[in-house]
């Protein structure tokens, strides 16, 4: 077993040096499937968040000016290093985590990508000239690296939510501070030891954990240097944060919450749809912004996808993550335990009737089993509510109009998936969806080359594909006569 968390550095990562936070505090961090503390870790006050902007504002000039082809050789570098320790990285994930190897390692590899990617894409930075339509100069444009940018990340993929940004930043030639979430800092502070180890220079790439995220980041955001926010989490906490970046109008790229609708017609393919579904539901217990969140069975095939789904869910195996055969690891906190078991019991005290699961193991470990529950009523507060745990309430449904009805009848606009032997069906209805991705008889849409995002309330801008470089880029036009 690796030994990565013996071995993880758990002070602040400023400027290129290890330090304690600036008044000694610090944040414990958990094994959700033992509860027992794991590390301690340093944790940033306002003034360390304001060190780490000071330092990657003094790297800035330089790594902007470095030739795009050395900064993506750096990148290239992260990329095989992550890779070659992909291994010690995913136990180090499922120990602060909880999530199930499987998940862990692949999402070890889905975070090195975006390396990789981010390493070919930085040397297509391009631009545009066009003679003005009066004929009188021509219209130049080039883009420039923003600048300093704050990212700021959750819990449930701790290497990926940072490298998605991370990568981009850099090969844009931005320098940035990250603050990771307080249940998961310690994968993140890896990720800076390997960035230090692939040649990033001091202060290029800042890791700050924090339990008191509110004020740091509010202190860097309103920091002159500062220029841009990334930040993938809730909405609540993302609204916050936009009329934050306002006072001094930085720049936002938000990835908010999820409330996915998956529609599987009585034409589906139903091996592929129960197969896509496992993945759209299961893939880290659930707790992805695009976790399939509500299940939209017609008519013809409700009662068979639900009474499929549930032998499927009942199949799965609880555990401590590590644990071999284990597929669903705990929940990542207590918190986490008391929500899904509040939605669940909610749905089942208007109506829905639970097919498999329902109930809580006692402890220790934050564990809640696959659960199955059909005959949801459309009031269920399940049905708004991200669930971000292993529940999939079905709903049935008649027409074409009616599931897309259903599905856009949310705030949020992230992700849907539709199931469908019939293409222009399903492209009809994906055109129709308010979701920024659409899961075409496919129960993943992430990709580190795809440009992943929500519409609505679930976010602004667009991480992954050529679109992630442009986050941290701005346009400059000159108006030039020659
Ligand atoms: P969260 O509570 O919004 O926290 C996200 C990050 O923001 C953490 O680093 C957190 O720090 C920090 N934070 C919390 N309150 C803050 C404040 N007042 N000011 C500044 N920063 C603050 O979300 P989460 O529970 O970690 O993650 C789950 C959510 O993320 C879900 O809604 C999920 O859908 C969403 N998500 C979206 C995407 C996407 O790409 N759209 C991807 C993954 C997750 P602390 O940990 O220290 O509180």
């Amino acid at each position: 077993m690796s030994d990565l968390l013996s071995r993880v550095n758990t002070d602040l990562y400023i400027g290129g040096k290890w330090q304690p936070a600036s008044d000694g505090q610090t944040i414990e961090v958990r094994d959700p499937a033992t509860e027992e503390v794991i590390a301690t870790v340093a944790s940033a006050s306002e003034d360390d968040g304001l060190a780490a902007v000071a330092a990657a504002r003094e790297a800035l000039p330089e790594w902007a000016a470095t030739p795009p082809r050395d900064r993506g050789e750096v990148l290239r570098t992260v990329f095989e290093l992550m890779t070659e320790r992909a291994e010690e990285f995913a136990v180090l994930m499922v120990r602060e985590n909880g999530k199930a190897l499987a998940d862990a390692r692949a999402e070890v590899l889905y975070a090195a990508e975006f390396f990789r990617w981010f390493s070919e894409e930085g040397v297509r930075n391009r631009g545009e000239v066009l003679t003005a339509p009066s004929g009188r100069n021509r219209i130049l444009v080039i883009h420039q690296p923003i600048g300093v940018s704050v990212l700021v990340t959750p819990w449930n993929f701790p290497a990926a939510m940072a490298t998605r940004k991370i990568g981009p930043a850099l090969a844009a030639g931005c320098t940035v501070v990250l603050k990771p979430a307080s249940e998961t800092p310690l994968t993140a502070l890896a990720v800076a030891d390997l960035l230090a180890e692939a040649g990033a220079p001091p202060g290029v790439v800042n890791v700050i954990p924090s339990s008191r995220s509110g004020p740091v980041v509010s202190g860097m955001l309103h920091d002159p240097r500062t220029r841009k926010l990334s930040f993938t989490g809730s909405t609540e906490v993302g609204r916050k944060l936009l009329a934050e970046a306002a006072d001094h109008v930085v720049s936002t790229s938000m990835e908010l919450g999820g409330n996915a609708p998956f529609i599987v017609f009585d034409d589906a393919d139903l091996d592929a749809a129960i197969e896509g579904a496992m993945i759209a539901k299961m893939r880290n217990g659930g707790e992805a912004c695009t976790a399939a969140n509500r299940f939209y069975a017609q008519q013809g095939i409700a009662e068979e996808f639900s009474r499929r789904l549930s032998e499927a869910m009942g199949k799965v195996r609880m555990g401590p993550g590590l644990e071999e055969g284990v597929t669903l690891g705990p929940l990542v906190n207590r918190p986490a335990v008391e929500k899904v078991e509040e939605l669940v019991g909610d749905a089942v005290g208007s109506g829905a009737r639970v097919l498999t699961g329902g109930e809580a193991p006692d402890g220790p470990g934050y564990f809640y089993p696959p659960t199955v529950l059909d005959r949801v009523p459309p009031g269920a507060a399940m049905l708004k509510t991200e669930i971000f745990g292993p529940v999939a309430p079905v709903v049935t449904f008649g027409t074409d109009e009616e599931a897309v009805a259903l599905a856009n009848a949310t705030e949020f606009g992230l992700v849907s998936y539709v199931y469908t032997r019939d293409l222009a069906r399903g492209l009809r209805v994906s055109e129709a969806l308010e979701s920024g991705m659409v899961g075409l008889n496919r129960g993943l849409v992430s990709d580190p080359a795809a440009p992943f995002g929500g519409v609505k309330e679930s976010g602004i801008g667009r991480e992954g594909g050529h679109e992630g470089l442009l986050e941290f880029l701005e346009s400059k036009y000159v108006a030039v006569a020659w």
